[in-house]
């Protein structure tokens, strides 16, 4: 039996939705994507909150920090231990990335990497949920407004995460960003939404995710008579379709469901291999809720193969699987760009040689899941 890294959850709800559009005879921005922004903010439960649908994280991160005005000289904080859009958003802007270790145990950025990290330049701090365990957002958060230091939080893997018992997007942060890529826990295709308290951002955000035009497209092409608009910017192309978001407006019906599937996965799989020498990802509390759109299991040095080794034993079974991450300081760009030494982040380092990413969807079966613990215990006991 072939087990794939990831399948997405299409149902007939999505199918439908997404004829519904193409026979609207309105397939770009409109009243879908409104309607998936108000009922993100709905889902989210704080009406008070600004959400914009747009066609990446990516697109989102690069609107988040446009918005707080980061430019040549500043200087953004951002985990070594992630994917490379969260730090080149800040080369677009000419600003610097600045990397950080991580925590052994959670894999995350910590209070302290930041306090290290900042200085006179530091304009932004990116928290990465990494594998959709949120950092300790009140923490950050109180520390970087201390030093009048702007958090935009990737939640790329966060759909739905909590810390404090409140949803990744509503702990104080100053912009935060979900991704709708095809293999996150909630997917569109392609797609994301940012998630703001600031108005100001918020409206900036929108006008340049589309061109710089100072009013919605939809608005201009809808209003009787109203041709007029003005560019105010140069903006960018960054707007969600409304065939992606009326796809996103099912699949956000189904979110909870979904999660609740991946954290059965996930505790199936923390059982069974509970006595092998891997690291187990950490799991969360209650108050500290994980998503799970990554298993992350870390091999200890004393198992009787390699990572690497694994890997080829999944390969030869069939069996799907990934690493997250190669660490940025080791990517020839910014290792080069940066000037960065392996040295100077032993953790990420240590993480890198023996971590391995396992199957874990909401479709995945019964048998799927006992056919991955079956080959990853044999490769490992
Ligand atoms: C997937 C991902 C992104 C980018 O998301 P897109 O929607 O593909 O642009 C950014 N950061 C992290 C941590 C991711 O995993």
């Amino acid at each position: 039996m072939k087990v794939p890294y990831s399948r997405p959850e299409i149902g007939p709800e999505e199918k439908a939705a997404a004829m519904r559009v193409l026979d609207s005879g309105w397939l770009t921005t409109g009243k879908e994507a409104q309607a998936f922004e108000q009922e993100f903010k709905d889902y989210l439960n704080r009406p008070a909150l600004q959400c914009l649908a747009v066609n990446s994280a990516t697109a989102g991160l690069h609107l988040a920090l446009e918005a707080m005005g980061v430019g040549p000289g500043d200087e953004v904080i951002v985990p070594t231990m992630t994917f490379t859009a969260t730090a080149e958003v800040v080369r677009y802007l000419g600003a610097t990335p600045v990397f950080t270790d991580i925590d052994p145990e959670t894999m995350c950025m910590t209070v302290e990497g930041i306090e290290d990290a900042m200085t006179e330049q530091t304009k932004v701090v990116i928290p990465v949920h990494y594998a959709g365990l949120a950092c300790e957002v009140t923490e950050i958060v109180s520390h970087c407004h201390q030093h009048e230091v702007l958090v935009l939080e990737d939640a790329a893997h966060a759909l739905p995460s909590t810390y404090d018992k409140r949803l990744v997007g509503t702990g104080g942060a100053d912009a935060t960003v979900f991704s709708f890529y095809a293999n996150k826990t909630l997917t569109t295709g392609e797609g994301g939404m940012i998630v703001t308290p600031h108005d100001d951002y918020a409206k900036r955000m929108s006008t340049m995710s589309l061109h710089g035009i100072d009013r919605p497209a939809f608005d201009r092409f809808s209003a009787p008579g109203n041709w007029y608009y003005d560019v105010v910017a140069p903006g960018f192309k960054y707007n969600m379709t409304d065939l992606a978001a009326a796809i996103g407006r099912e699949q956000l019906r189904k979110v909870e469901r979904m999660a609740q599937r991946r954290a059965e996965i996930a505790r199936q799989y923390l059982t069974a291999f509970n006595s092998l020498p891997v690291q187990l990802p950490y799991p969360g509390t209650m108050a500290r809720e994980h998503a799970w759109h990554l298993f992350v299991l870390r091999l200890l040095p004393q198992a009787p193969m390699g990572r690497n080794q694994l890997m080829q034993a999944l390969t030869a079974a069939g069996i799907g699987f990934s690493l997250h991450y190669t660490p940025l300081h080791r990517m020839t760009y910014w290792r080069e760009s940066l000037n960065l030494d392996i040295g100077d982040y032993p953790e990420a380092e240590r993480c890198y040689d023996s971590m391995i990413s396992l199957p874990i969807f909401s479709t995945m079966t019964q048998a799927e899941v006992q056919r991955v613990i079956e080959v990853v215990t044999r490769s490992l006991v």
